[in-house]
């Protein structure tokens, strides 16, 4: 079997695809994937190939496309699926990760860390300015209580904090279970110190996070996006942390990627990451191995575990 790894994939992954497959780890151009594809029973990719519906078309011989992370908005999988290809995708690996990079912003914000980091560069001495808070006592606000949203809450019980999650696809009982207190999206921006969003970008969650959602929110509470940009109304947040509505916020996605001269930038209570979530050499090497063991896994005619078009089973 032959297998196209077209985006970089860690060593500890290749190691597991050449034990059992012919590899060859390009960084084709689409000019240049598109006259290849022919060539492979499958592909793994990360999000920077774009595998096309004409990509699709021409891979006559394809079974199966592996994405080495979460998201599949850079796979047609619409016409992978009419063409009987499976998707497989590694969903885990980086769920650790983003939990932790939450934490990273969750104690930046509570004691400004990087303010402070900055304005002692600056020739400050802040140090009045600069009183914090505690985690420990605090409700932790979680608006999507999937695989991230439980890592958080987990996390956050080492921290002494308690938890209000608010999922409209999960139910009352199943979050209880979990130890956190089942609330409305009202719920959760009114009694959370640290709201911190873990849904799905979807039409229904496009702005979710508005100027009305922001009024609802403590004036001493911070917001934390680790999701997907788009799920918080940037210029909501501008005002709403500009005015004091809130007490900040930090940002790791942005609605449009990389952000540009964005207005945001001013605020000294709203910290930033650039996408960072899922970068950990850990979150790189569990994604990478899991996806290769998928897509060998379709190859040898077995049922993967994490198959993206479902409908194909
Ligand atoms: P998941 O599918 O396990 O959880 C998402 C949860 O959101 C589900 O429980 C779902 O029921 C819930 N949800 C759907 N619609 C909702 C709504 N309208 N309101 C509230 N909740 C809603 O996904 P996950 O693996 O936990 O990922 C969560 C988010 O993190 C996704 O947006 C994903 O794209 C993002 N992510 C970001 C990074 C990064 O680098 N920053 C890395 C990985 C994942």
């Amino acid at each position: 079997m032959k297998i196209l790894v077209s985006d970089k994939l860690a060593e500890e992954a290749l190691e597991v695809l050449r034990k059992e497959a012919d590899v060859d780890y390009l960084e084709p151009t689409p000019e240049e994937l598109l006259s290849i594809i022919e060539k492979y029973d499958g592909i793994i990719v990360r999000s920077r190939t774009k595998v096309t519906s004409e990509v699709i078309e021409r891979g006559k011989n394809l079974k199966v496309i592996g994405r080495a992370g979460v998201g599949v908005d850079n796979i047609d999988v619409k016409k992978a699926t009419e063409k009987g290809i499976m998707v497989v995708n590694a969903p885990r690996g980086s769920t650790h990760s983003v939990a932790e990079l939450v934490f990273g912003h969750m104690l930046s914000l509570a004691r400004h860390l990087a303010y402070a980091d900055r304005s002692l560069r600056e020739g400050r001495w802040e140090k009045k300015k600069l009183l914090g808070i505690e985690l420990q006592g605090k409700t932790l606000g979680v608006i999507g209580f999937g695989r991230i949203g439980q890592e958080v809450w987990k996390l956050a019980q080492v921290f002494g904090m308690s938890c209000i999650a608010y999922d409209p696809y999960m139910s009352k009982e199943v979050i209880e279970k979990l130890g956190a207190k089942a609330g409305t999206l009202e719920g959760v921006l009114k009694e959370g110190d640290f709201i911190t969003i873990h849904a799905l970008l979807t039409e229904e969650t496009r702005h979710m996070i508005s100027e009305e959602q922001f009024s609802l929110m403590k004036p001493t509470a911070y917001i934390i996006n680790c999701a997907r940009g788009g799920i918080i109304d940037e210029k909501a947040l501008y005002e709403a942390a500009k005015g004091g509505r809130i007490a900040g916020a930090a940002l790791d996605v942005f609605e449009t990627e990389p952000p540009g001269d964005n207005p945001l930038f001013e605020l000294d209570n709203v910290y930033f990451t650039p996408h960072l979530g899922a970068s950990t050499k850990e979150a790189q090497i569990r994604a990478g191995v899991t996806t290769a063991e998928q897509v060998l896994k379709v190859l040898n005619g077995e049922k993967p575990d994490f198959l993206v078009n479902r409908e194909l089973l």
